[in-house]
């Protein structure tokens, strides 16, 4: 008999007698996994990867065991011009198209349509996604950062912005280099300018000392470049 041999017929009754010990707990992680792996599948289903050169979407272990979230809104010219609001919840970005970008004026409500979840190495994808290609045009990197959940009670924010985003009513604080304070992502009832069957949402600021009348300052048009790279967006798509 081969050593080979040996060790394959003491492995095999182990193993089998170690998964059946563990059916009821490994079953339940599974299923868990499950979920979680189908969050960016979506994400991948929609993209050619040898046309476009947005990462691939896997999902990141634990984000940022020290406690920061991140943030990221990207300035994309699709077919439609919008700004990508994405938070970092779970291992993923929560992902948004606000057709109008924020506003920093407590009295504006923008619509903000939920999209597929993003991989966090999005949030430093700039670039132009090619012409015929899933949301093809210049994305631009317009504002990066870290944010709280303003419910959070001891410091865990990413269990108060999960809980928040399950109940369609999301308060989160910026701190980018653009957008600062306190707004809300409260979800509506409609599917408004929806495409993907995901529920519209409204993004409204909330009255802090960062908060200022749309007739004063209007934080899309101050801010025309990159935050990272500082090119317009001209520059970004002329870059190829
Ligand atoms: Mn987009």
């Amino acid at each position: 008999m081969s050593p080979a041999k040996k060790t394959t017929r003491k492995a095999a009754p182990k193993a089998v007698k170690k998964a059946a010990t563990k059916k009821p707990a490994a079953k339940k992680t599974a299923a868990a996994r499950k979920g979680k792996t189908e969050s960016l599948a979506e994400y991948n289903r929609k993209r050619d990867f040898t046309r476009t050169a947005e990462p691939a979407g896997t999902r990141a272990r634990r984000s940022n065991s020290a406690g920061a979230l991140r943030f990221v809104i990207q300035k994309h010219a699709a077919t439609q011009l919008h700004f990508d609001l994405r938070l970092e919840m779970d291992g993923v970005m929560k992902s948004w198209a606000v057709p109008k970008g924020p506003s920093s004026d407590p009295s504006v409500k923008r619509l903000a349509m939920q999209v597929e979840d993003h991989p966090v190495s999005y949030n430093t994808f700039e670039g132009t996604i090619p012409e015929g290609e899933y949301g093809g045009g210049t994305v631009m990197l317009w504002d990066t950062g870290t944010y709280t959940a303003d419910s959070a009670t001891d410091g865990d924010d990413e269990t108060a912005a999960l809980a928040g985003y399950e109940r369609g009513d999301l308060k989160v604080t910026f701190h980018g280099k653009r957008m600062h304070g306190s707004y809300a992502l409260v979800r509506t009832k409609g599917f408004r300018g929806s495409s993907s069957s995901k529920p519209s949402w409204l993004l409204i600021k909330h009255r802090d000392q960062y908060a200022r009348p749309a007739e004063e300052y209007d934080i899309v048009a101050e801010h025309m470049t990159s935050v990272v790279s500082k090119r317009t967006m001209d520059e970004i798509r002329d870059a190829g």
